[in-house]
């Protein structure tokens, strides 16, 4: 035992890689009636995944408590759906503010589609920190993997979040059969906004989705990671979010190696994770010192 412990501390001392996780929460699952082609939560491709309107606040309060006992820095409260209505900006409300009564020291962030500055000013004062919206891919090929709204709306609702002070979580997914070119050009647009946080998501593969395959391959998803970390330079975070295991199996921490300092923890949307605690002890058996910005201050 004491042998293991000593071997734990001396890979810190090698490694001491400071890295950041976030859990998400998913508070309104599988309920959008938009057509984005790699998504699971869309109605119209009927794939077997958990779906309800409401998560019961409890449960969202009990799952940001866990998300602090597994050192996450970050606490997603995403939701399925277009954009926000009035119902919806009202539940992500109460949310946000029941998890922060908490005090639990987690930036809260929220994930909830198209937004106004209105609507990002209100939840700005419920106390959410963070607004995360990804581009997805880039503008020109965004028309083939979704039809039902633009590319340029989710582009508004990014200048939005910078207009209202929230902090910006923007990245997208790659491996839909966009070309190089048009995974640099997402990536520039990404730096345009000047995000805090680039979520990178490779995508995950369900029978029921149209598109059929995860066209990177695990080298290029590597040499994806460096790429993002090399076009988006002020980027406090380089975040691998879905399709991690997927994609990289047994090599999931050599993404540290290429770029990212932060991965999602826990279970995604809607495809299960690592067993966190699992997770955790692995990461510190690698030597990586789990880092909590709220805790820092
Ligand atoms: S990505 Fe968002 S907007 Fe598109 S189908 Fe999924 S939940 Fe709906």
């Amino acid at each position: 035992m004491l042998i293991q412990k000593n071997m734990k501390e001396k890979n810190l001392d090698m490694t001491n890689k400071e890295i950041f996780l976030c859990a998400i929460c998913n508070i309104e699952s599988g309920t959008c009636n938009e057509d984005c082609k790699f998504c699971t939560q869309s109605v119209r491709y009927k794939a077997d995944i958990e779906r309800y309107k409401r998560k019961e606040i409890e449960n969202i309060v009990n799952e940001a408590k866990r998300a602090k006992a597994n050192h996450a820095n970050g606490f997603c409260l995403v939701t399925a759906g277009k954009g926000l209505t009035d119902k919806r900006l009202a539940f992500v409300c109460e949310a946000a503010r029941a998890v922060k009564k908490e005090n639990l020291g987690l930036i809260v962030i929220a994930c909830n589609g198209t937004a106004s500055v209105e609507q990002l000013e209100i939840l700005k004062e419920a106390g959410v920190d963070a607004y995360n919206h990804n581009l997805e891919t880039s503008r020109d090929f965004y028309p083939e993997i979704v039809t039902t709204h633009t590319w340029d709306e989710r582009y508004q609702t990014c200048l939005n979040v910078n207009k209202v002070g929230l902090r910006l979580v923007c990245g997208g997914i790659f491996g839909l059969g966009e070309t190089q070119e048009q995974r640099l050009s997402m990536l520039e647009s990404i730096a345009s906004l000047n995000p805090r946080n680039v979520p990178i998501n490779f995508f995950h593969p369900n029978k029921a989705l149209p598109i059929v395959k995860n066209s990177v391959t695990r080298k290029e998803a590597f040499e994806l990671i460096k790429l993002a970390r090399k076009k988006v330079p002020a980027a406090e975070k380089i975040m691998i979010a879905g399709g991690r295991e997927l994609m990289f199996g047994d090599e999931e921490y050599k993404v540290f190696d290429h770029g990212a300092n932060a991965i999602v923890i826990g279970d995604y949307l809607t495809t299960a994770g690592k067993e966190t605690a699992e997770e955790i002890e692995a990461l510190k058996t690698h030597g990586f010192k789990i880092l909590n910005e709220c805790d820092a201050k």
